[in-house]
């Protein structure tokens, strides 16, 4: 786990924040539990200092579908004047002034995990800055002895379950995640026949996205058992009473995941003492990097780190970024449906090979978008 002290050298001043909403149309996504993605939202963020570094972040905006606008209007209504002028030399602590300040206006409007979101980007946008201005790479600044990152195939639909895990086998991963729950498809056929399809040696994951009951649940993981999946995401509601969370782990050897709707540190650690043992912080809704780093510090040794991520290249290269900090133990999520957030927004830069993906080894966290392509996603809704 992290042995590296984060210490920038700098005091950086925020000069500018703008927010990029984003579309991508006309690919295949997978089912969630809200719903397909007809279109594919996003939201960039970008902070600048007096002279002209700038980072880039990610936040979170799936659903619903101007979710990307409408989270930008709350930037430049009401972050941007929070932000301009203040002075920081750890990322951290940007996110912690602005929930001081803004969490209880975020509390009265109905909107603090929006907050939390928009500070998970920013967060993001700020290690960005900083390692630039500091003149190096995140793999760099970590001490990292691999710049590359452990990655997983995810959100495998069960009609393309043929055609994609192969596709991924010869990619070289060896974990592939099924989305279950959905009523057309039997949750252990579906199972049964990726079981069939993925490689020796190699492991399911299911999600069930917080579709089920507890009984549901019970009976559902009883089902496919036999499988021996790695980890089952979201098999309860990620605010059921922690007895839920301990019952169920009591009737099940299939060890338990959650994370992508679970906010702070604190409720993190109480989901490891009802005895999950894999958590999945998503970069783009809570904390950010410098969140998911703090969780990996504080984890119990019995617990994984496997980051979440469901967005652009932006995102994805700072949650992978996450996972390669962590070390050995963390894979970091990777969508297998086509993105064109992620396959062209900043070049050509998610390559699978190995199973690992290789970070950037110019100052900075992430890739910046392409301009051009940026422009030509531009959401105008
Ligand atoms: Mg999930």
């Amino acid at each position: 786990m992290l042995r590296h002290e984060m210490n920038f050298q700098d005091t950086i001043k925020i000069a500018r924040i703008k927010a990029f909403p984003i579309r991508a149309s006309g690919t295949y996504s997978p089912k969630m539990a809200l719903g397909t993605m007809p279109t594919r939202p996003a939201l960039l963020v970008k902070i600048e200092d007096s002279s002209g570094c700038y980072g880039w972040g990610e936040i979170w905006a799936n659903f619903p579908p101007r979710a990307n606008t409408h989270k930008a209007n709350i930037i430049e209504d009401v972050i941007e004047t929070h932000l301009r002028g203040f002075s920081f030399s750890e990322p951290h602590e940007v996110q912690e002034v602005l929930r001081k300040t803004l969490s209880l206006y975020f509390l009265h409007i109905g909107q603090s995990q929006v907050f939390e979101h928009i500070l998970a980007g920013i967060d993001t946008a700020l290690w960005d800055i900083a390692l630039r201005h500091e003149g190096v790479s995140f793999a760099q600044f970590m001490g990292l002895q691999s710049t590359k990152a452990r990655s997983y195939a995810s959100s495998i639909n069960a009609e393309d379950l043929e055609q994609l895990i192969p596709f991924h086998t010869e990619l070289g991963q060896t974990y592939f995640k099924l989305k279950i729950g959905f009523a057309e498809h039997g949750n252990a056929k579906i199972v049964e026949n990726a079981a069939k399809l993925i490689p020796a040696g190699s492991r399911i994951m299911v999600d069930s996205n917080q579709t089920w009951t507890l009984e549901q649940a019970k009976v559902a993981l009883r089902d496919i058992e036999a499988y021996e999946p790695y980890f089952a995401e979201e098999a309860l509601r990620s605010d059921s009473p922690h007895s839920d969370w301990e019952e169920l782990v009591a009737s099940t050897d299939i060890p338990l995941a959650a994370g992508e709707n679970i906010y702070g540190i604190e409720d993190f650690l109480a989901l490891t003492r009802a005895g999950i043992k894999v958590l999945q912080p998503d970069v783009a809704k809570w904390g950010g990097v410098s969140g998911a780093l703090d969780l990996a510090k504080n984890m119990p040794e019995d617990v994984l780190i496997w980051p979440h991520f469901m967005g652009t290249a932006v995102g994805q290269v700072a949650a992978l970024s996450v996972s390669a900090a962590i070390g050995k133990s963390s894979y970091c999520e990777v969508d297998v449906n086509e993105n064109l957030l992620r396959s062209e927004l900043c070049g050509d830069v998610i390559n699978i090979e190995d199973g690992r993906v290789e970070l950037p080894s110019v100052p900075g966290l992430v890739h910046p978008p392409s301009l051009n392509r940026l422009t030509d996603f531009t959401d105008w809704m």
